[in-house]
Formats: structure tokens, C-alpha cells, sequence
């Protein structure tokens, strides 16, 4: 069971790198069972605050709060164990192992799962296995990859791989998934699928953040949309709201 979609609170998150303030202070709410995007220029900080989220980094200042727990001295492992996701920006997949193996790695985070022991094969998993099998083959063709559990990661093009990326997230029944430019490279097509994927990802009781440019994506999938700049929040809110505000428009213009 995966267990409630989980919210998110920043309070004063500050990261500086050297000189650069890549975040100067954000506050921020991340209603659990949404799907909320952060948007902004390059460089206003938005990778800065999924990694922070994620704890791949830690804040200098403020708070970090998963479901009314502080997590800001949080480990990253320990958010996997809650149930935390991340989609990264270029696919970390094993290109020589299968579809189907690439999959089945998600499950290696989730609470009792025998993870190392399915992925080694070793026989007191094989039952066990045999149903995470079933589970990844189900993944792959919600993804448009049916019946190709066997082929080798290496051998998708760009945007199959993202896919398979997303099908791995999945596995590991995140109750918060960090998704980090997913529509960087993929083909119309492939953006449709996308944005039903994001939808339906929410609708089975999964928070998602989304750091993303393709601003039709954004607005066709978002709930909620925070646009940063320079390391502020600019605004937080509906996409219509958010994307139509002024002070949005100037931040892409000025950029
Ligand atoms: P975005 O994702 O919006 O493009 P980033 O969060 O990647 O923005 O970066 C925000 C600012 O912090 C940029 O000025 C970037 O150069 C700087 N920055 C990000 N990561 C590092 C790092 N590891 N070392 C030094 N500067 C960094």
C-alpha cells in the first residue's frame, strides 16, 4: 500500500552556492494530491528547490517539512523510504539490462519489498518476483511499451527512455514525485502521453512537482503553478492566474 499522497511546506528556504543565492527565501505550500509546477528562467533557482525537496541538497536556512514531519537534516535515503520519488532531468536507466529489469529497480525502495534479492533472483524471491514482474509488464504498457519488457534500455530513443524512467518512478508507489523537465526532447505525441501520464499519476493518490518550460504542458496539467525568479516566488497559484499575471510576463520578457 502506498499510503496518502504527501504535502510539502518551505519556510525560509535559503541555499546559497558561493556567491550565487540561488534560492533567497521561499515559502512555499505543496498541497498533497496536486500536481504543482515551478517555473521561472534559467537559473531562478528551480532545480535548487526540487533538490532541496528531495534532500540530493541541503538548505543553509529554513525548513523543510514532509507531511508535518521536519525533514530539513533528513537524509535523501530516508525520503525514499517515505515514499519520495524524483524523475532526473537526463534518464539514469541501466541501458544493457532490460525494460523490465529497469522497472523492477523501482520496487528496491519500497517498504518489505525483497529488492536486492528480486533483482539478484535469488530463489526465495521468486515468488514475490514473479508478481513485481507482472506489475513492471503492467508499468511498461501504461506506458506505450507493452510487450517489450525484454529489449534493452539502450535501445529506446530519447523519449521512450524518459518513459521508462517515469515507469521506474512508479514502481516504488511514490506518495511524492519530484519530476525534473520530463518534456525536455519528447516529440507532440509523446507530450500528450505525458501530460495523461501526470494526470493520472495525481489521480492514483501521488503529489507531483514539476519543474518544467513547456509552458502548454504546465498549464493542461497543473493545479497549482509557482513561477520563481532569481530565487523568489514571484506568485503562486492556478495556472490561469499564475501564467496570465503581469509580473510573470515581465519576469520571461526581462529574462
Ligand atoms: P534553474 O533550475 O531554474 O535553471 P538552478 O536551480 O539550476 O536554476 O540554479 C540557480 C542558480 O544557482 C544559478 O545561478 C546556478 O548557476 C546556480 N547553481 C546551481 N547549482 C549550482 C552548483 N552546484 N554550484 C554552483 N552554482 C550553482
Amino acid at each position: 500500500p502506498r499510503g496518502e499522497p504527501l504535502g510539502v511546506e518551505l519556510i525560509g528556504v535559503r541555499k546559497s552556492f558561493g556567491g550565487v543565492h540561488a534560492l533567497r527565501g521561499i515559502d512555499l505550500t505543496i498541497e498533497p494530491g496536486t500536481v504543482h509546477a515551478i517555473v521561472g528562467p534559467n537559473g531562478s533557482g528551480k532545480t535548487t528547490l526540487l533538490n532541496v525537496i528531495s534532500r540530493l541538497l541541503r538548505q543553509d536556512e529554513g525548513q523543510v517539512i514532509l507531511d508535518a514531519e521536519d525533514v530539513s537534516r533528513a537524509p535523501a535515503e530516508r525520503l525514499a523510504r517515505r515514499g519520495v520519488a524524483r524523475v532526473f532531468q537526463t534518464p539514469r536507466l541501466l541501458g544493457t539490462s532490460s525494460l523490465r529489469d529497469n522497472v523492477l529497480l523501482g520496487a528496491y525502495t519500497r517498504e518489505r519489498s525483497g529488492g536486492p534479492a528480486i533483482v539478484l533472483r535469488l530463489p526465495w524471491a521468486r515468488r514475490e518476483q514473479a508478481e513485481l514482474a507482472a506489475e513492471a509488464d503492467r508499468l511498461l504498457a501504461g506506458h506505450g511499451l507493452a510487450g517489450r519488457a525484454s529489449e534493452e534500455a539502450a535501445s529506446l530513443p530519447h523519449g521512450e527512455q524518459r518513459l521508462l524512467e517515469v515507469a521506474r518512478a512508479l514502481m516504488a508507489r511514490p506518495r511524492l514525485l519530484l519530476m525534473d523537465e520530463p518534456a525536455a526532447g519528447l516529440t507532440p505525441r509523446e507530450l500528450e502521453s505525458l501530460g495523461r501520464l501526470i494526470r493520472a499519476i495525481r489521480d492514483t493518490g501521488t503529489t507531483v512537482v514539476l519543474v518544467e518550460h513547456h509552458i502548454e504542458l504546465v498549464a493542461s496539467v497543473a493545479d497549482v503553478v509557482t513561477v520563481l525568479d532569481r530565487g523568489r516566488l514571484v506568485t503562486s497559484g492556478p495556472p490561469q492566474e499564475a501564467l496570465g499575471d503581469a509580473r510573470v510576463v515581465e519576469v520571461y520578457l526581462g529574462a
